[in-house]
């Protein structure tokens, strides 16, 4: 059986990748989705932020990452995908999660949305939390990987010339 993980990975964090390994675990194999075009304003641009997951990424063998446009569920029925996996960190992912899982479940009704919690050091950790934190000066190494770090590091470089 296969997983579906979208989402805009603007970074990718351990958070995510936190999911993904415990994924693995329940599926053959899973194909991490990242959005082209995003709705919010990324720091990464598309191509940025696939490299980044495909380097993050590169010794999970059962992970594929691709990248993809328009709806969800729309990308899982190509793909042939039953199940969409997203994260629950805190209460309020619930509100957004929930309305967006049944959104697509009326959209598409032979496709559930599945969650996952976090490893609890991880369940407050966001992409935006991270770049917020590093643009301020915080050391954000315990929550992402050394690709990640430096590609911020490049950024915050970029920006500031
Ligand atoms: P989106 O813009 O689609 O929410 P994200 O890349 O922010 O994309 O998140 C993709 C999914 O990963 C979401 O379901 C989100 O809740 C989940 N997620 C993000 N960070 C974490 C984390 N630290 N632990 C668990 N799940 C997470």
């Amino acid at each position: 059986m296969k997983v579906l993980y979208p989402g805009s990975f603007d970074p990718i964090t351990l958070g995510h990748i936190d999911l993904i390994k415990r994924s693995i675990k329940l599926f053959d194999q899973v194909c991490v989705a990242v959005v082209a075009k995003s709705p919010k304003d990324t720091l990464f641009d598309f191509e940025e932020r696939m490299d980044l997951v495909k380097k993050c990424l590169k010794g999970f063998k059962k992970v594929k990452v691709e990248g993809f446009e328009g709806l969800v569920v729309d990308y899982a029925k190509l793909k042939k995908i039953k199940i969409i996996l997203r994260g629950l960190r805190m209460i309020s992912d619930f509100e957004y999660e929930f309305q967006m899982a049944l959104t697509n479940r009326t959209i598409k009704p032979d496709i559930e949305t599945m969650f996952l919690m976090p490893e609890p050091n991880y369940s407050y950790v966001s992409s935006r939390l991270i770049k917020e934190a590093f643009f301020l000066g915080a050391d954000i190494s315990r929550f992402v990987p050394s690709y990640v770090l430096k590609a911020l590091v490049r950024k915050k470089d970029e920006i500031r010339y």
